[in-house]
């Protein structure tokens, strides 16, 4: 039953519900002859297209009626971007089941939590993740079955598990005769759970409903603008927040999708994007580095690829330069979270920026950007009052919309909204076009005398040096001022800059009294289970560091 009141008039068109198994059945047919191709796990490239995958699917979702699966059970994946991933998105949530998509990247506890937090009736897993499986196959007393997505080529004569299924044998047993069900739109569809990077982590239940208006919305010109003429290579993984909604945006529009599997080197993604004639990626900052160092060692340039949305964490704008300047390949910033399915915002301009400056253009283009339609945002200070939209004033950024949860799986967490809107934890700033920008994580705020420091602007600065590659700022505690900026660097292979050298880089680039207190150069940094930045492993791990500043 609706929450809402009744018309006395209400308006006569059909009623469909907003399922899952719509879109697999739209690009079968038709786009059923656009192309799905995959770097599978195996080694090789596999081809084949929307009404092949849609065929498997549905024999998958007969092996799935056939073990007896019901609406509203899960069904976990651990498994690379690739074609067999793709028919089990469409299989368990076309039949009723949720698919929980589990990200391999985390420790094997975790996993297991999540598996048995989720209870999982059967999980379905690459032949890479198997030593995962046989560590954590006995603590998940929920799953029936372990299935290993290979053919019986590949599958092992003795793994140890007792309950291991091959899935090419599923394929092979099963019609492919099937009638996907129709059921309310609101009823579970898959499940992602955040990445935890403090305590354990939380599912964000998505529904039928939100992720056909999150596919819709996101596939418009100011979002990810994926339409029936584009190449679309994911290497955002399909673990994490469903790749961004683009195994549903992509059959959605009927664009090519093109999958790199467990090979993201920058060799590997380069050989696919030409091979394939990629027009759009998306993914997060880090695995840029890999494919944009690789095609600037070996002077390559790309022949196809047009467009990348670039997002999870701050995009430097020096990527965004490199990228646009060197390569002609627009990049897309765009900022969401697991808990909003993901896309919040995607920046693009407005027709009458053209009459801009290439600098102030540029300017616009580092913000995190527009709202999609169905995404409304606002920022506030501790006491919950709305602030203005005037691009400085910075707050807590809270949304809301049909995509965004209401609360976490099985209540974790409690209430989690504040007056109908969810705090996302990021401290922002809106001009007076609705442009947000991240200032940071709440959590990763520098707080010096009562006044708080961005770390992203900082990073922003640093990685704009020649000689960095990747930088992160965090606070260190300082008995005057509470925290001070403590600089962390990786140095580009074979170039060299000291300290002084880059403190002198950030004159005149931000306010004095941010410019970071000391500077340490390390060989890596920590990369949480989603490629992105772990400030709290760098906080813990330089708590002890001494600022010279601190010193009398
Ligand atoms: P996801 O799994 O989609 O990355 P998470 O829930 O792990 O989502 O993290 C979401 C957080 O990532 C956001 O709240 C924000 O802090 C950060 N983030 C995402 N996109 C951006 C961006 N473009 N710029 C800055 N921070 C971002």
């Amino acid at each position: 039953m609706s929450a809402y009141p009744m018309s006395p008039l209400m308006g006569q068109m059909m009623h469909k519900p907003l399922l899952i198994s719509s879109i697999i059945q739209h690009a079968d047919r038709y786009f059923g002859k656009n192309e799905i191709v995959s770097r599978r796990v195996e080694g090789d490239i596999h081809r084949y297209n929307y009404t092949e995958c849609h065929r498997r699917a549905k024999k998958l979702a007969n092996a799935f009626a056939g073990f007896g699966i019901q609406i509203g059970d899960r069904i976990a994946t651990l498994a690379w971007n690739g074609y067999r991933h793709l028919e089990a998105y469409y299989a368990v949530s076309g039949s009723g089941a949720v698919l929980h998509t589990i990200n391999p990247r985390l420790h094997p506890e975790q996993i297991s939590y999540i598996v048995n937090h989720a209870e999982d009736q059967y999980l379905l897993f690459d032949i890479t993740f198997l030593p995962i499986i046989q560590a954590i196959a006995t603590h998940c007393p929920t799953v029936k079955a372990f299935i290993m997505m290979c053919g019986r080529d590949h599958f092992p004569a003795d793994s140890g598990i007792p309950n291991l299924l091959c899935y090419e044998d599923l394929i092979e047993d099963n019609s492919d005769q099937f009638i996907w069900p129709e059921f309310d739109e609101n009823s579970a569809s898959s499940l992602c759970y955040t990445s935890g990077t403090t305590g354990h982590p939380k599912g964000a239940l998505y529904s039928h409903r939100s992720t056909i208006l999150h596919s819709y919305a996101s596939a418009m010109p100011d979002g990810l603008n994926v339409s029936a003429r584009d190449s679309v290579l994911p290497v955002v993984p399909m673990f994490h927040v469903n790749a961004w909604g683009l195994p549903y945006s992509a059959p959605l529009t009927g664009a090519k999708l093109v999958f790199p599997g467990p090979h993201l080197d920058g060799k590997s993604l380069y050989e696919l994007f030409e091979q394939e004639q990629v027009t759009f990626s998306a993914g997060v900052p880090t695995v840029w580095l890999g494919l944009l160092t690789y095609v600037g060692q070996n002077n390559l340039k790309f022949s196809s690829f047009k467009r990348t949305v670039i997002g999870g964490s701050a995009c430097p704008p020096a990527m965004m330069r490199n990228f646009r300047h060197n390569y002609n390949v627009e990049v897309v910033h765009a900022w969401g979270m697991t808990e909003m399915s993901p896309l919040g915002t995607a920046c693009t301009l407005l027709s009458r920026h053209s009459a801009l400056s290439e600098e102030d253009r540029e300017k616009i283009l580092t913000k995190q950007g527009h709202v999609l339609y169905g995404v409304d945002m606002k920022i506030v200070d501790d006491a919950g009052k709305e602030l203005p939209w005037d691009g400085t004033t910075y707050g807590n950024l809270l949304v809301k919309g049909p995509w965004i949860i209401n609360s976490y799986f099985k209540d974790e967490g409690g209430d989690v909204l504040e007056d109908g809107w969810f705090p996302t934890g990021d401290v922002a700033t809106i001009d007076a076009d609705g442009y947000m920008q991240i200032t940071d994580r709440s959590k990763d705020v520098i707080k010096s005398g009562g006044e708080w420091i961005g770390t992203i602007d900082l990073e922003n600065v640093a990685v704009s040096h020649p000689a960095v590659l990747q930088a992160a700022c965090i606070g260190i505690y300082h008995p005057k001022w509470d925290e001070r900026p403590l600089l962390l660097i990786v140095k580009k292979q074979g170039a060299e800059v000291t300290k002084e050298e880059l403190l002198h880089f950030f004159e005149g680039k931000v306010a004095k009294w941010w410019l970071p207190d000391d500077v340490v150069f390390i060989d890596a940094l920590p990369l949480g289970a989603t490629g992105k930045i772990l400030k709290n492993k760098l906080r813990e791990q330089f708590k002890e560091h001494k600022l010279p500043t601190a010193q009398r």
